[in-house]
Parts: structure tokens; C-alpha cells; sequence
């Protein structure tokens, strides 16, 4: 196993602030950073992502990018974080960061009537409770109903994400004063009653159009499942949170299996990677990790894995002077609970995959800047742009005409 995965967190606060030092300085040389441009937040602005996405036509299993900023800054070029597995007439959606469901209009539905807009809709998959992964959950919850949700009374949408923490996460740095709590009586719930509270929270809302405009509840058209560690697997989300395991089932059906392993995305708990397997190839996601011996487990062998990552430069850049004590706890979690541009291409060269898709990347950080990334990776990388799609296995014209392998 490389040097980088599994150490991210035994990196030291010294070490940490030595290196966001370091790098601030490359940053504030500007040009003496390879591709460096920050300010501009176009990552594929050189017309990649159209030919890319023109290849992807005819496969029939595609890997979809809603959003893929990273983080809960918002920017004018990217969407959240959300991205989509389309097979045939099926999608499955993993994270719901800030726009992906009209993003989702955009990339599946742009002509249909409004009250078809989700109609194709199978399932959607919460990698870890962050807000930006979060924050359109609450869209599709609310606003479903009337864009398509309503007349599918046999088939609601499930929905599988991360259980309860049990615990609050420890004050950064050690001794700083502890901040209040929000709802101390269940401070960190998990996907299935953070769906109620949401339910609940736009009551007036859902009142008033179950009883006046005849909609039906919409509890009965998305169904929130907590996914649940074996009994195995022994994680202390204040220790290790992401114990060596192996993948566990969470779905199937009768064209994809999903299967999740827990990543070191500390102190946020649970937090997975997720794997599709489809009859065309497999698609990895790596949720928001540092590098992970679980993820390159869950890896092994895909043709994609869409990973995060993140520029260490940018990071330098929001912080000119990394030890006061909120610079140092932000750039203490960017460091060690993320994965960076020379970090990544490791972590896919060891799990074998044939393609690297860089997704959640920061604004600010330029093309040419993210293919580094191919300096320790042998395969094929891709920077990830909003609405880019990538084909897996063979394309057909038609369903049953295969014209390439
Ligand atoms: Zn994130
Ligand atoms: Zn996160």
C-alpha cells in the first residue's frame, strides 16, 4: 500500500500547519504554480467534457455529473456535489448538493410534462450528512410530489444514507470552549429521521396541499432506509471511523447491485463509498475521504471511480495566516479528511481502476492543475464538469446493435 493511504490523520498539527505554509507561499507566487489560476472556476473550460460526454453517447450504462463542486461555497460554474448512474431508462442518484435537482431537469428530462420530471427516478444514495451532499434532499422531499413523485403511488423512491452517529464529534482544536448544541436531545440523527424532521419542518406546507390541492402524503412516495453495519464491523466514530471491512450489500435490483464500505471522512460518521456493479462495468463513488484502504477494497477492478479532490493550493489560498484557531481547524479537516490532487492518482492506481474521475473539486483551481493528478495514476483521468457523461462498456445505436467495443 503507497505511502499516503491510511496516514492522513496521523499527520500532525505542526506538520499540517507547515504544509498549508508552504503551499500559501507557492500560491502567492501565482505563476510559479503549474496551471494555477485561482479566482477563475471553470475546471474544463478547454471543451473535454463535450467530447467526453459525445463518447458517452449509445452506452448504455453512464455515469452522469449533476454538480461536482465540492464543499459548501457557492459558485457561479459549478452545482453541488450530486451525481447520477443512468442505466437504460433507470437513474440512480448519489448526493443531493445545492441545484442537483434541477440539474437532473436538465440531464434527463429537459422536455418532459413538469409532472414527469422524476419519473425515471429509482433510488437515491446519501454518501454522509455533510450539508453540501445534503442540502436538495429537502427539494426532493418537498417538491417531488409535483414533479412526477405523486403518481407513483406502487414505487416510491427509496433512499439509503447513513444511520446515526451516536455521538457528537470532539471540539477542534483540543481546548477551544465547546459551541452550543443544536437539538440537544438528538443532535445527530441519521437519514431516516432527518427525513421525518425535514417531513415535519415544512408542515404547513404539506398540509395545505394534501388538503386543499389533493395531493397525496408524501411520505408514502420516498422512504428514507438508515443502511446498517454488521455487527462486525466495530467503529468508534470519535476513533476510528472507518475500521478495515469489507463491502456490504445495500440494494439490487434487476439491473443494478450497489454495494457500500465506510471511508475516513473524520469526524463526520457514518460516511460511505459506494460501488454500482451493472451488466456493462462498475461505477465507484468515494464519498468525501481521505485516501482509504476501504475504498480501494470497494474499487478493485472498476472501470470508473469518481473521486474527490481537492487543491491543496486553494486551500493555502483562503488562508493567509493558517494558525489562527478557525483557519487552523478548517484547514486541519480540508487536510486530513480530504483527498488531494497528488494523493488521488495514487489511491486509483492501487485499486486498478481503468478511469479516474475527479469530482467535488474546489473553484479556482484550473485544468491543467487537475491532470496532474495522471502523475501517479497509469490510467485515464477525467476532470469532472456539471452535466458531463461518461460511458461504461460497449455502445449500442439501439438497444440490441452493438457498434464498438
Ligand atoms: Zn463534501
Ligand atoms: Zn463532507
Amino acid at each position: 500500500m503507497c505511502d499516503v493511504i491510511g496516514k492522513a490523520h496521523e499527520l500532525s498539527r505542526r506538520q499540517l500547519l507547515k504544509q498549508a505554509g508552504a503551499t500559501a507561499a507557492v500560491a502567492a507566487a501565482g505563476a510559479a504554480v503549474p496551471g494555477a489560476a485561482f479566482g477563475r472556476s471553470t475546471p474544463g473550460d478547454n471543451g473535454a467534457g463535450q467530447a467526453i460526454t459525445a463518447r458517452a453517447a449509445g452506452c448504455r450504462t453512464q455515469l452522469v455529473l449533476l454538480g461536482v463542486l465540492g464543499g459548501p461555497l457557492l459558485d457561479t460554474n459549478m452545482h453541488g456535489i450530486s451525481s447520477a448512474v443512468q442505466v437504460e431508462d433507470k437513474i440512480y442518484v448519489v448526493d443531493c448538493g445545492e441545484g442537483s435537482w434541477s440539474q437532473y431537469r436538465r440531464a434527463f428530462a429537459p422536455e418532459s410534462p413538469y409532472t414527469q420530471t422524476l419519473s425515471q427516478l429509482r433510488s437515491v444514495f446519501l454518501t454522509h450528512l455533510h450539508s453540501d451532499h445534503t442540502v436538495d434532499y429537502n427539494n426532493l422531499l418537498v417538491l417531488g410530489g409535483p414533479n412526477g413523485l405523486s403518481a407513483r403511488a406502487a414505487n416510491p423512491v427509496q433512499v439509503y444514507g447513513p444511520g446515526e452517529r451516536g455521538s457528537l464529534p470532539p471540539v477542534y482544536p483540543p481546548g477551544r470552549p465547546a459551541p452550543p448544541v443544536m437539538a440537544p436531545q438528538d443532535p445527530t440523527p441519521g437519514i431516516a429521521t432527518t427525513t421525518t424532521r425535514i417531513f415535519e419542518a415544512y408542515s404547513s406546507d404539506l398540509n395545505d396541499r394534501m388538503r386543499d390541492a389533493g395531493q397525496p402524503d408524501p411520505r408514502t412516495r420516498i422512504l428514507a432506509h438508515d443502511i446498517p453495519l454488521p455487527a462486525s464491523v466495530i467503529a468508534n466514530a470519535n476513533v476510528d471511523p472507518a475500521p478495515d471491512m469489507q463491502p456490504i450489500s445495500v440494494y439490487e435490483d434487476e439491473v443494478v447491485k450497489v454495494s457500500a464500505t465506510l471511508v475516513n471522512h473524520r469526524p463526520t460518521f457514518p460516511s460511505f463509498g459506494f460501488r454500482f456493479d451493472t451488466a456493462d462495468g462498475s461505477i465507484v463513488f468515494s464519498g468525501d475521504t481521505a485516501p482509504e484502504k476501504n475504498l480501494v477494497e470497494l474499487a478493485k477492478g472498476a472501470d470508473i471511480l469518481v473521486h474527490e479532490a481537492i487543491d491543496p493550493n486553494w486551500i493555502a489560498s483562503l488562508f493567509p495566516n493558517p494558525n489562527e484557531p478557525t483557519a487552523e481547524a478548517i484547514i486541519h479537516h480540508l487536510l486530513t479528511a480530504h483527498t488531494t490532487i497528488e494523493q488521488v492518482g495514487v489511491v486509483a492506481q492501487e485499486a486498478g481502476v481503468k478511469t479516474l474521475v475527479l469530482n467535488h473539486i474546489n473553484a479556482g483551481t484550473s485544468h491543467g492543475r487537475w491532470m496532474q493528478a495522471k502523475e501517479n495514476f497509469s490510467g485515464e483521468v477525467i476532470v469532472g464538469e456539471d452535466l458531463m457523461r461518461v460511458g461504461v462498456g460497449r455502445r449500442h445505436r439501439r438497444s440490441s446493435e452493438v457498434i464498438y467495443r
